[in-house]
């Protein structure tokens, strides 16, 4: 391979959860929401499907979409930064804020996407442990990073750190931190109001707003901060029907707001059924649970799902550990996942 540099040649590269296609599999692996998205956003999509539209460059800014989610989360539209999915901030982020040699750190166990992006920009990672209640180290031991990740609620484990603990951390360094919330639109709480010329806080739509195969994220930070990383984002990161999309996604708040309430309680209930059969269950602020059974194998039972046509998500962290995580899917999906672990648990004559 002529020419490609040594940090990109030893990397493994990200691997993201398996996406079959075709509709025979219950997919509860990947965190997308279960619904569809809003009528509204199929409409808004069929309305810029215009031969002139498609011929002519999207808004390089995403004015109307940052408009309309200022006016939705009152917030500046100028402290937002349009992203092709959260994935691609994640990536002007990076590119922005770290040298070559440089230190990326990150709580850990969490996305796995941080590594990777530290990695193709020659960097160093560093991985800070939870304390085993599932919140930030303090002091925290990682003082010299370049950007640290938090995602708040984490993946895999659903878990948020508290506002104190949050706060203790970010004035206990001045390391420009990014606050993942990719998940929080399911949490009881977030982290807007922090956004600064340091602190950044990442959203997505492919979760709580079902357009993961539209592609679009954004950020929240300062208006000076955003100057800056518009410099680093290709011109048109985003697509005019994706930003289409987007600001109707948005602007329909009802129908959000009704599609995370299912989505909830299916989560509670979901817990609870787990419990009932025996997992260790931690409870969640997301769209997902991370559960581990006590006696059988996560990754056994991951395979056995898969031959019912399940999918869950397997995940085995270096110096953590495994357990599976199990995205919040219909209640008739739930009811199918949680007959079928019944069976296998059964089968297995605990
Ligand atoms: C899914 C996910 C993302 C990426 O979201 P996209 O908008 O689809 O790129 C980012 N961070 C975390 C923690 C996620 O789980």
């Amino acid at each position: 391979m002529v020419g490609i540099k040594d940090n990109i040649r030893k990397m493994a590269g990200y691997v993201p959860g398996e996406q079959p296609r075709g509709s025979d599999f219950i997919k509860l692996n990947t965190n997308e929401n279960p619904y569809p998205p809003s009528p509204k956003v199929l409409e808004a999509i069929r309305s810029h499907l215009t031969s002139d539209k498609l011929r002519k460059y999207p808004e390089p800014l995403g004015e109307q979409f940052r408009q309309t989610a200022g006016k939705v989360l009152k917030i500046d539209p100028e402290s937002i930064l349009i992203g092709n999915g959260s994935d691609d901030i994640l990536t002007i982020l990076i590119r922005a804020f770290v040298p070559e040699m440089g230190l990326v750190a990150s709580l850990h166990p969490s996305y796995i996407l941080y590594r990777s992006l530290a990695e193709i920009q020659n960097a160093q990672f560093e991985l800070i442990p939870f304390t085993p209640d599932w919140q930030i180290p303090i002091p925290c031991p990682c003082q010299n990073a370049n950007i640290q990740f938090l995602a708040n609620p984490n993946s895999p484990t659903g878990t948020m750190v508290s506002r104190a603990n949050l706060l203790s951390w970010l004035n206990q360094n001045s390391i420009p931190t990014v606050i993942d919330e990719a998940y929080g639109d399911f949490a009881d709480e977030n982290a807007l109001s922090l956004a600064s010329d340091r602190v950044i806080i990442t959203r997505s739509f492919s979760k709580s707003y079902s357009l993961a195969g539209m592609r679009i994220g954004f950020a929240v930070a300062s208006p000076m901060l955003i100057r800056e990383l518009i410099k680093v984002k290709d011109s048109y990161n985003c697509d005019v029907l994706s930003l289409a999309a987007a600001a109707a996604a948005i602007a329909d708040q009802d129908y959000f707001l009704e599609c995370r309430s299912k989505i909830i309680t299916t989560r509670k209930r979901l817990e609870l059924s787990l419990t009932h059969l025996g997992f260790q269950v931690v409870p969640s602020q997301a769209n997902f649970v991370w559960a581990k059974h006590p006696v059988i194998a996560s990754n056994e039972i991951y395979q056995q799902l898969k031959i019912k046509n399940i999918l869950i998500r397997y995940m085995n962290y270096p110096s953590f550990g495994d357990g599976l995580r199990i995205s919040v899917g219909t209640d008739a999906e739930i009811d199918q996942l949680l007959f079928y672990l019944d069976t296998i648990l059964k089968g297995l004559n605990l």
